[in-house]
């Protein structure tokens, strides 16, 4: 499957909701949902509407969707308490970047201590 088809696309198909997963935020250009495979006490996904394989397909386009995405992750990381404790953002990018699933997404983790650096 090439990285820009959205058909097999395991987020594509959460926000089309034909895969059912609680959505913890949901606005006109991000949803966000827990992580199946938890790294942290709290471990949330948040992602674009659109398919955008990976943070170096965003385009003219998509200005401001980062901005969406962060504000997304600051509104759930105070609706889940961990705003005052702390978190950490994380966008993996490719195959060094540790990425597995190819449509971009900002992990929000929290609710304990996270070590530097990054394994
Ligand atoms: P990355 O390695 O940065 O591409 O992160 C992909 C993340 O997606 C991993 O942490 C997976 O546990 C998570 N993941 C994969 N499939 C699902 C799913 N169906 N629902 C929720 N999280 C998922
Ligand atoms: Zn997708």
């Amino acid at each position: 499957m090439s990285e820009h088809d959205t058909r097999d696309c395991i987020f594509c198909k959460i926000v089309k909701r034909e895969v059912p997963t609680p959505l913890e935020y949901e606005d006109d250009h991000v949803v966000a949902f827990k992580d199946i495979n938890p790294q942290a006490p709290v471990h949330f996904l948040v992602i674009p509407k659109k398919h955008i394989p990976k943070i170096g397909d965003l385009t003219e386009e998509d200005r401001g969707l980062l901005d969406q995405m962060t504000s997304a992750a600051k509104h759930l990381a105070q609706k889940l308490g961990i705003d005052e404790t702390g978190y950490r953002l994380v966008i993996n990018s490719g195959d060094n970047g540790g990425q597995t699933v190819y449509h971009l997404h900002v992990h929000v983790l929290g609710g304990r201590f996270m070590r530097w650096p990054p394994g």
